[in-house]
Order: C-alpha cells, then sequence, then structure tokens
C-alpha cells in the first residue's frame, strides 16, 4: 500500500527526484505520527543576495545557520519595518512598559563580523555561535530585524513586556523570532527581545506558535559545517 502510495506522488510529480524524495520524507513522517503542524519541507530559492521562500503577500527572506546572506548583501533598514517598529514601542509605552527608542537594528557584515568576533575572544567560540550569528548569518543584516532595549540600555528580558510581544508584536508585522523551547529548530537561546519583521503574514505565525522554519517549512538547526570558524587575516 505505502509503495503504492508512493508511486502514485512520483507519477503526480512527474521526474523532479528531489520532490519525490520530499514526499517520502513526509510520508514517512506522518506515519510514525510526528506533528502534522509541521509543512512539507521547503528549500528556499537564492537570488546570489540571499535565500527566500514565497509567502502570502511576496518572497520572504530567509536566514538562519543553514542559509546565510551574501557579504555585499547591504540594503540598510528597511524603511516600512522601521514605521512599523516606531509604532510598536509608542504603544508599548502607552501601556507602561520601560521600553527605549533606541534599538539595536540593521546590522552590515562588517559590523556582525566585529561582533562576533568579540564575542568568540570572551566566551569561545561554542558558547558565542549559542547567542550570536556568525557573520552572513545574522537576520539583523537584512535591515528587518530590530532588537527591543529597555529604558537601561539593555536587551529587553522583562517578563511582562516579553509576553506583550508574544501576543502583539504580530499586530505590527513581528514575529519574536526565537521563542523559547525552539533552540533546536532556530538554532539559537530565546531571545525575547529579537524581532523580525515579516509583514501581515506575521499574525498567522504567531496565532499558530509557529518559528519561521516551522511555518514556512524550511531546514533550521546548526551550522551546516561544524568546522571551527576561520577568521578572516
Ligand atoms: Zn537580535
Amino acid at each position: 500500500m505505502r509503495i503504492l502510495l508512493v508511486l502514485v506522488i512520483s507519477l503526480v510529480l512527474g521526474s523532479c527526484s528531489s520532490q519525490v524524495k520530499e514526499s517520502k520524507i513526509e510520508q514517512q513522517r506522518n506515519s510514525s505520527g510526528a506533528t502534522s503542524t509541521v509543512k512539507k519541507r521547503v528549500k528556499p530559492e537564492f537570488n546570489g543576495q540571499y535565500y527566500f521562500v514565497q509567502g502570502e503577500d511576496g518572497p520572504v527572506i530567509v536566514v538562519n545557520k543553514k542559509y546565510p546572506l551574501s557579504a555585499d548583501f547591504a540594503p540598510g533598514e528597511d524603511p516600512i519595518a522601521g514605521v512599523a517598529f516606531e509604532d510598536l514601542i509608542k504603544d508599548m509605552e502607552s501601556k507602561g512598559f520601560q521600553v527605549s527608542h533606541d534599538y539595536s537594528g540593521y546590522r552590515s557584515y562588517g559590523q556582525q563580523k566585529t561582533l562576533y568576533e568579540a564575542y568568540v575572544a570572551r566566551d569561545g567560540q561554542e558558547a558565542a555561535d549559542r547567542y550570536s550569528a556568525r557573520p552572513g548569518y545574522s537576520e539583523h543584516q537584512t535591515g528587518l530585524t530590530f532588537d527591543v532595549k529597555d529604558v537601561s540600555g539593555q536587551l529587553l528580558e522583562e517578563k511582562e513586556a516579553s509576553q506583550w510581544l508574544l501576543d502583539h508584536a504580530a499586530e505590527y508585522g513581528f514575529v519574536v523570532r526565537y521563542p523559547k523551547g525552539k533552540e533546536e529548530v532556530t538554532g539559537y537561546m530565546p531571545e525575547s527581545w529579537h524581532l523580525r519583521y515579516i509583514g501581515r503574514e506575521a499574525q498567522q505565525i504567531s496565532s499558530k506558535g509557529l518559528t519561521l522554519e516551522e511555518y514556512y517549512g524550511f531546514e533550521g538547526g546548526d551550522y551546516a559545517d561544524e568546522r571551527i570558524f576561520e577568521k578572516e587575516k
């Protein structure tokens, strides 16, 4: 029966071997009773500067430890995301949260390189890889990502404010990109302050409680290349 199903799927999909392989994987997952909320595996496309998947309203840039950005991708802060972030901060302030208008947003490849190397020098690479991206792997390089800070200038960790972000950031088009309990999927420790702009579709992603990896179905987790990052001298 199972062989027949695979055969039928193969015929439907035609000769594209990678698609057939994906269908088989999906079928195995279903038969083993694994979570059904995860979509089938999608392979993001690369346009020379970044990987992307098709979202409901257009291409969605994909960045994680499997999908890097090119070093010369330097878009600066996205103006739409910037306005949305400012609106979100104003709303939080009006609710009494101690948040700052100062934030950590766009970072170039070079800035990320400096930052990451400083963390490696301080904490060692293994620790640094859990909370900081290697150059070319930071979502901040897209100009779509913002770290919320509190009024003392620290990254926002306060419990109620963090919960507010989980509940309401999507109304402004953002997702909390590295939630608790998803380190295996996202490749990063929880970061209650790190917001990624998606747009309208953020509401669906957030209401399902899924990471971008799970919602769009692309691969996440750790770096594919396990070798120690070598500093360019
Ligand atoms: Zn961040």
